[in-house]
């Protein structure tokens, strides 16, 4: 058996034939097929605008703009998330109060978001991440906003596609930010895409992902106008998404829900062939509602266990098996646990799991051998490490 890694894209014929179209059409960058692509999000997830961008941090950056966010704004976020979430809040100068998770979804913790709403005047935003493709308790949230003047800015990173009470991830807030970056559930190699409903932020974002320029080069070189006309109205960016990586994500997107359906299998798989060892598999809110399973993260049961979790990973790693952390949380990192002072015990039900879990791979491509290798590895490894009690 070869090594599985942790992920392996999936590329077909469709994506490469779209590609090479894209490269002999004369128009590599922001053009006709991101226009495509942002029509078809855009009716995927059921949803006002689609706005490609060249990466979920830079969807969240100028998600955060649009809203408003500057220098001393405070925003909320979750510990357990990939940096990006929260690094954001800090390019616009705001300042990041971060909240525990709840101990089975690993998502934001409500409870914890209305104590520290309580405890902090004036919150603008609330970034939830929808985590491992699960999405956060959003009608808390939107209670919640009932109570407090803020907007929420979904971190959708893993969640294409999901949907929540019946409804496509994309519509349910203010608005949210998916990743197209190479292992994510859909992929372009690089990108993302922001969706809102609101007219006044899409305005805005479509400004300043290119500069601060109020028409993009699409319409610049389309319309009627001379083709040099163009107004500077901010000092934008440069994160607008290349016809070349929409060309991908055209028939990635496609392949979403077959792509979902796949990862969901290998999940059930899992969860029947570890359901007798001293392991805690991920659980599901709401089986009636899409889980992306973008991420399929397994908690050792170490008080039953000889060994730890980075033994565990050592081990598998020799039996040919690659895996993941999904996430040493934000209060353990070095720049955030020193610049906001904080502390293990401010984020008990974090701290708890992040000693003791791991991602195993569970990407479409995985062949059935590869399935039962994993399996076969992880219940050898742990039947073998078990305390007898
Ligand atoms: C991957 C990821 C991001 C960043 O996505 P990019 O497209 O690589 O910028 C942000 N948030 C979460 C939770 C992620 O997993």
């Amino acid at each position: 058996m070869k090594f599985i890694p942790y992920s392996r894209p999936e590329v077909g014929d469709d994506e490469i034939a779209e590609v090479v179209d894209t490269l002999k059409s004369g128009w590599l960058t922001t053009g006709p097929k991101t226009k495509i692509f942002e029509e078809n999000f855009a009716e995927f997830v059921d949803c006002k605008y689609a706005l490609a961008v060249n990466s979920a941090t830079a969807g969240l950056h100028l998600a955060l703009e649009a809203l408003g966010i500057r220098s001393g704004d405070k925003v909320i976020t979750t510990v357990h998330t990939f940096t990006a979430t929260a690094e954001i809040i800090r390019y616009l100068g705001a300042v990041p109060i971060f909240a525990d998770i709840e101990p089975e979804t690993y998502c934001i913790c409500p409870k914890s978001v209305a104590s520290l709403l309580a405890r902090h005047d004036d919150v603008k935003v609330v970034i939830p991440v929808h985590y491992a493709g699960q999405i956060c308790d959003m009608d808390s949230l939107l209670e919640l906003q009932k109570d407090y003047n803020f907007k929420i800015l979904e971190d959708a990173a893993h969640a294409l596609p999901a949907t929540y009470n019946g409804k496509m991830v994309g519509g349910l807030s203010d608005i949210a930010v998916f990743s197209f970056y190479a292992n994510k559930t859909i992929t372009t190699g690089e990108g993302g895409m922001v969706t809102t409903n609101d007219d006044k932020l899409a305005k805005r974002i479509k400004v300043m992902r290119l500069h601060g320029i109020s028409k993009d080069a699409f319409n610049r070189f389309q319309s009627t106008k001379p083709s040099w006309h163009y107004e500077v109205i901010a000092p934008g960016y440069k994160y607008n998404l290349t016809d070349i990586a929409s060309a991908i994500g055209i028939h990635q997107l496609k392949k979403a829900h077959q792509y979902r359906d796949a990862r969901q299998k290998i999940a059930e798989n899992y969860n029947l062939a570890f359901a007798d060892l001293p392991l805690i598999c991920p659980k599901t809110r709401n089986s009636n509602d899409l889980h992306a399973w973008h991420i399929y993260a397994l908690q050792l049961d170490t008080d039953k266990l000889s060994i730890n979790r980075n033994q565990f990973i050592e081990r598998l790693m020799e039996k040919g098996v690659g895996c993941s952390v999904h996430y040493i949380p934000l209060h353990q990192q070095p720049y955030w646990r020193d610049a906001f002072e904080l502390k293990d015990a401010d984020f008990p039900i974090s701290t708890k799991i992040s000693g003791r879990h791991l991602s195993l791979p569970n990407f479409p491509a995985m062949q059935e051998a590869e399935i039962e290798h994993v399996i076969k590895s992880v219940r050898d490894i742990i039947l073998e490490a078990k305390i007898n009690d």
